[in-house]
C-alpha cells in the first residue's frame, strides 16, 4: 500500500511526509501548517504551510492583475489554453484519480471518475469558448440595433468542500477561464494535496501559456483566508460549495456588499420506489446512491420511499445487497465503501444513530463503527425504518444512513418528498408514464435534480447542477450556467439622423 501511495505522490510531484505551499504566489507563506490525513489509516501522508493574511492580499493583487490580460485575450484562444489544461489532467489521470482514494477516501473507481469529469468540463468549455452568444432584438426606436454581450465578470474567488476535491473546483475553473475570469481557490481543509496538485499542474499550463497568475490557490484557514474572499470587494463573484450553515453565512456576507453567490450546498435526497417499479434497477440505484463515496455526496440518497405493496419484497433484497458491500481500504480493488473523511463525521454519524433510536426509528442494518478496523474512520452502511415525521429526517446527516418509508399514496409522496429545507436532487423509479410525469411536472419533485428509473447520485457535467431552498439556488457545469460567470450589457445603437425616444415620448 505504502507503494502504490509513493507512486502516486510522485507521479504528481509531490513529496510523501514533505510540506508544500499553500499558495502559488511564495514558497514560504506565512500561515499554520495543515496536516493531510489518510482518513483510511489516519497516517499523515503530508503537510501544507498554509496562507496568512498577507500571503491572500498578494493573491488577490495578482488576481485583479492578470484580470486586466486575460479578459482581452479572445474566448476561443482561452478554450485552447483550457483544452491544454484538459489533456494535462488527461496525463496523470491515473495518480489523481488515487490520490482522491488516499486523502479523501473514495473508492479508486469514484476517484477516476471524478477527474474525468473535471477532464469533461474542460472538453465542454473549449466548445463554449466559441458559444459564449448573446442575444439580438428588434428595437421599437426606427433606424437603432438592439442586442446583448457577455463580457468577462472579473476575478472571482471558489471555496469548495472536501468530497469532491477536484470535480468541483473544475466546474467553476474551466468555464470561469474560458469566461474570462481569474480566480482564486480556496479548498477544504481535509483534501489539501489534492489542490497543490492541481495547482500544479495549473501553474506549468498557465506558466506556459503566458498566462500564469489566471488560475491561484490560497489554502488557508476560514478565520483568515475564507472570511477575507468572502467580504472582498475585488472579487465581484463567490462560488461556495458545502454545507447549509456555510451558505447562509458566506451568502449574508457577499449579499451585503451586493456581490454575486454561487451557492451549492446540503442535499437531503430522496428516492421514491413506486409498487409499479422495476425492482432490480431501483436496487441498485439506491445501492450506489445510498452507499456510494460512503455517503458523502450531496446527492446521496438519504431518504427512500416505498410503496407499501413493494416495501417488504425490497427490504428483503436490499438488506442482503448491504450486507454484500465491502468496507474496506479504497486502493484495494474490490472495496465497495472507505471510509468518513474524519472522526468528527463519525462521532456525527454515531450521533445521528442515536437520535433516530431516540425519535422511535428502528435500525434495519449496521448502526455503528465497521468491524475490524484499529485505524482509519470506518462505519456500517445503515438502514433504518421511520415514518415521516421523525425530526432527523430534516437534516442531511453526512455519512451512509438511509431512512426507509412506506406510503401508499402518490400526492402524499410527493408532498412528503418535498417536506425538507434543501432541494438538490431526487428520482422516483416507476412502469408508469403518468406517474413520471407527475413527478417531474410543477407540481411534482421541488428539487433541481429530478430523476426517472435512475438514482440520485451520479450527475452528468452537460446540464446546470444545483438545487433550490437551502441547497442555495446556484446552478454549476452544463447549460447555459456560464452566464454567473458573465456580466451581461445590453447595446442600443443609433444609425439614423434623429434621436427618437423610446415609449413615444416627446421632449422638448
Ligand atoms: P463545509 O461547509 O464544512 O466546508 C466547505 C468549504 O467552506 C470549506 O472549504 C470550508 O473551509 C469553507 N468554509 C466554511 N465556513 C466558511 C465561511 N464562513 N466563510 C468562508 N468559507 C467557509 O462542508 P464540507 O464538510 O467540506 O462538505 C460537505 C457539505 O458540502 C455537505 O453539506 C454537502 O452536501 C455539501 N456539498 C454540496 C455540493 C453541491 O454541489 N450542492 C457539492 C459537494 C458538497
Amino acid at each position: 500500500m505504502r507503494t502504490k501511495i509513493q507512486q502516486t505522490f510522485d507521479a504528481l510531484g509531490l513529496e510523501l511526509g514533505g510540506t508544500a505551499s499553500g499558495t502559488h504566489v511564495t514558497h514560504s507563506p506565512s500561515g499554520p501548517r495543515l496536516e493531510s490525513i489518510d482518513p483510511s489509516t489516519e497516517e499523515i501522508l503530508g503537510a501544507v504551510q498554509q496562507a496568512g493574511a498577507d500571503d491572500y492580499q498578494t493573491c488577490v493583487s495578482r488576481a485583479v492583475d492578470a484580470f486586466r490580460d486575460w479578459r482581452m485575450v479572445p474566448a476561443p484562444q482561452r478554450g485552447e489554453i483550457v483544452r491544454q489544461l484538459g489533456n494535462a489532467l488527461r496525463e496523470v489521470k491515473q495518480p489523481l484519480g488515487r490520490l482522491i482514494a488516499i486523502e479523501m477516501g473514495k473508492i479508486e473507481a469514484e476517484g477516476l471518475g471524478e477527474v474525468q469529469e473535471a477532464i469533461d468540463i474542460a472538453d465542454f468549455a473549449v466548445g463554449l469558448s466559441r458559444q459564449l452568444y448573446g442575444k439580438t432584438m428588434h428595437s421599437e426606436r426606427p433606424h437603432h440595433r438592439m442586442y446583448e454581450q457577455w463580457h468577462p465578470l472579473g476575478p472571482m474567488g471558489i471555496i469548495t468542500a472536501f468530497n469532491f476535491p477536484v470535480a468541483v473546483w473544475a466546474w467553476n475553473a474551466m468555464i470561469a477561464a474560458v469566461c474570462g475570469d481569474t480566480m482564486i481557490w480556496k479548498p477544504s481543509p481535509a483534501t489539501p494535496l489534492l489542490s497543490v496538485a492541481l495547482q500544479k499542474i495549473c501553474d506549468r499550463v498557465l506558466g506556459e501559456a503566458g498566462h500564469p497568475d489566471v488560475m491561484g490557490l490560497a489554502i488557508g484557514e476560514t478565520e483568515t483566508v475564507g472570511h477575507a474572499m468572502v467580504a472582498d470587494r475585488r472579487l465581484p463573484l463567490i462560488s461556495a460549495t458545502g454545507s447549509c450553515r456555510m451558505g447562509r453565512e458566506v451568502g449574508q456576507t457577499v449579499a451585503s456588499r451586493f456581490g454575486r453567490c454561487l451557492l451549492e450546498l446540503g442535499g437531503n435526497n430522496a428516492l421514491i420506489v413506486a409498487g409499479d417499479a422495476n425492482l432490480n434497477l431501483a436496487l441498485r440505484g439506491v445501492l450506489f446512491g445510498s452507499v456510494g463515496t460512503a455517503g458523502q455526496r450531496c446527492t446521496t440518497t438519504r431518504r427512500l420511499y416505498l410503496h407499501e405493496s413493494i416495501r417488504e419484497t425490497f427490504i428483503d433484497q436490499l438488506l442482503p445487497a448491504y450486507a454484500q458491500v465491502k468496507i474496506g481500504n479504497p486502493l484495494e480493488a474490490d472495496t465497495l465503501m472507505g471510509p468518513l473523511i474524519d472522526q468528527a463525521s463519525v462521532d456525527r454519524f454515531v450521533e445521528a444513530v442515536g437520535s433516530v433510536k431516540q425519535q422511535g426509528g428502528e435500525i434495519l442494518c449496521g448502526g455503528g463503527l465497521a468491524e475490524g478496523f484499529d485505524k482509519g474512520f470506518f462505519v456500517q452502511p445503515t438502514l433504518a425504518s421511520v415514518t415521516h415525521d421523525l425530526p432527523m429526517l430534516q437534516q442531511e446527516t453526512f455519512a451512509p444512513l438511509l431512512y426507509v418509508i412506506s406510503y401508499s399514496d402518490l400526492d402524499q409522496v410527493i408532498e412528503w418528498h418535498n417536506d425538507v429545507p434543501q432541494g438538490l436532487s431526487s428520482a422516483i423509479f416507476t412502469s408508469d408514464q403518468q406517474t413520471a410525469e407527475i413527478f417531474l411536472s410543477h407540481r411534482g419533485s421541488d428539487c433541481g435534480i429530478a430523476n426517472v428509473n435512475l438514482g440520485t447520485s451520479g450527475a452528468e457535467i452537460g446540464g446546470a447542477f444545483g438545487g433550490e431552498k437551502e441547497t442555495g439556488g446556484g446552478r454549476e457545469a452544463g447549460s447555459d450556467s456560464w452566464k454567473q460567470y458573465m456580466r451581461r450589457q445590453t447595446n442600443t445603437l443609433n444609425w439614423g439622423d434623429d434621436l427618437p425616444l423610446a415609449q413615444g415620448i416627446e421632449f422638448g
